[in-house]
């Protein structure tokens, strides 16, 4: 990595020690357009280097905004950002925005030039300086993303994912230590999406970048993050390692994201045999499905998938949503009794 941090840029800072690679502190942004939205609502978070870390949670849920702070593009209302200990800078600090060792992909490919060449839009980002090295640097950095052979194309010509591919090419040519992307992978068709993923993980772990990366797709974050920040309404509910969110969520809402659990009251916890005081959460695999014309449960819906099926149950009152390995499905109509392996149980207060 270049070390072309100098992470001072605010001359009355010092240095905070013992604190992430990046760590934000009760961070607040407020937009006051027609009305006021906190868009993120006093939060801290400790982001560690050299991995992968996302940042999910429904629309609107203030995603994009905390990585604009973390950025600088944004400047705070409370709070502050550091990367390795030092403030990020603001609007109000540097001429160009955003933090010298970062850079910023966005889901728009708001920075290429659709008309020209694949190799011109990466190249530009290098200095005339030293032309062989903007040559083989170049080369490198198209090879490593897999785009060597689309150098002399207009981007104009490319698949969605093409693209992405080089703008994620161009954000890195030039070394940063931090990669931020905001739902990357939304104009990339899924039959392209896993490679691309897979290339982004090798480059993290080949070259020890930190990615910092914004999504909405469960499938995406537990098959790609190393560590999950989890957004509601400007708040971040839950932080840590992907599998252990996806078994121990804290919050239903963590629960329904990451794995389309069934979430239900103590009520229709007690129609299932579950007696508790607290809402719970089933996810979909959790559930064992066999046939039983005596039960008030029947397959109301069923999706077949190949060597599973996804099943929506019902009994008068409400549905259930469950995922079951089989190659024979059980038809539609059919009454079902209903075995619930494991569940989770949450406090009052969430
Ligand atoms: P996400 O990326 O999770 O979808 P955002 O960070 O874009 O969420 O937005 C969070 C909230 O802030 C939303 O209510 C959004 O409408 C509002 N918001 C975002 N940007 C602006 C802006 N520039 N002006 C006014 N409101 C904004
Ligand atoms: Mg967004």
């Amino acid at each position: 990595m270049a070390t072309t941090s100098s992470c001072k840029y605010i001359h009355t800072d010092t240095q905070k020690l013992d604190v992430a690679a990046i760590y934000g502190e009760n961070l607040t942004s407020i937009f006051t357009a027609k009305e006021e939205v906190t868009a993120v609502n006093n939060v801290s978070f400790s982001i560690e280097a050299n991995r992968i870390t996302a940042i999910i949670g429904e629309s609107g849920s203030g995603k994009s905004t905390l990585l604009k702070l973390i950025y600088g593009l944004l400047e705070p209302n409370n709070g502050e950002v550091r990367y390795k200990g030092w403030l990020v800078p603001t609007r109000k600090d540097k001429l160009i925005p955003g933090h010298d060792a970062m850079k910023m992909v966005s889901q728009g490919f708001d920075d290429l030039n659709l008309y020209a060449k694949v190799w011109d839009n990466i190249a530009s980002q290098l200095p005339n300086t030293n032309l062989d090295y903007k040559q083989s640097r170049t080369a490198e950095i198209l090879k490593k993303l897999r785009i060597d052979h689309l150098a002399q194309q207009r981007v104009a010509d490319l698949s969605g994912g093409e693209r992405q591919r080089v703008a994620i090419a161009r954000a890195l040519i030039n070394d940063p230590e931090v990669l931020l992307m905001d739902e990357p992978f939304n104009q990339v068709d899924a039959a392209f999406r896993d490679g691309l993923q897979q290339d982004i993980k090798q480059i993290v772990r080949e070259t020890g970048l930190t990615v910092i990366l914004v999504s909405h797709d469960p499938a995406e974050v537990l098959a790609m993050a190393d560590a999950l920040i989890v957004m509601q309404n400007g708040k971040i509910l839950d932080a840590g390692h992907p599998k252990d969110l996806y078994y121990q969520p804290k919050h239903p809402y963590t629960a329904l994201l990451l794995a389309k659990s069934n979430i239900f009251g103590v009520d229709q916890a007690k129609a299932l045999g579950i007696l508790t005081a607290e809402p719970i959460a089933i996810h979909q695999e959790w559930i064992d499905v066999r046939e039983d014309v005596n039960s008030s449960f029947f397959i109301h819906e069923i999706k077949f998938r190949g060597f599973y099926s996804e099943y929506l149950i019902s009994n008068a009152e409400f549905d259930i949503h469950a995922i079951v390995k089989t190659t024979t499905p059980i038809p539609q109509g059919t009454g079902v009794a209903l075995e619930i392996l494991d569940f989770i149980s949450f406090p009052a207060h969430s």
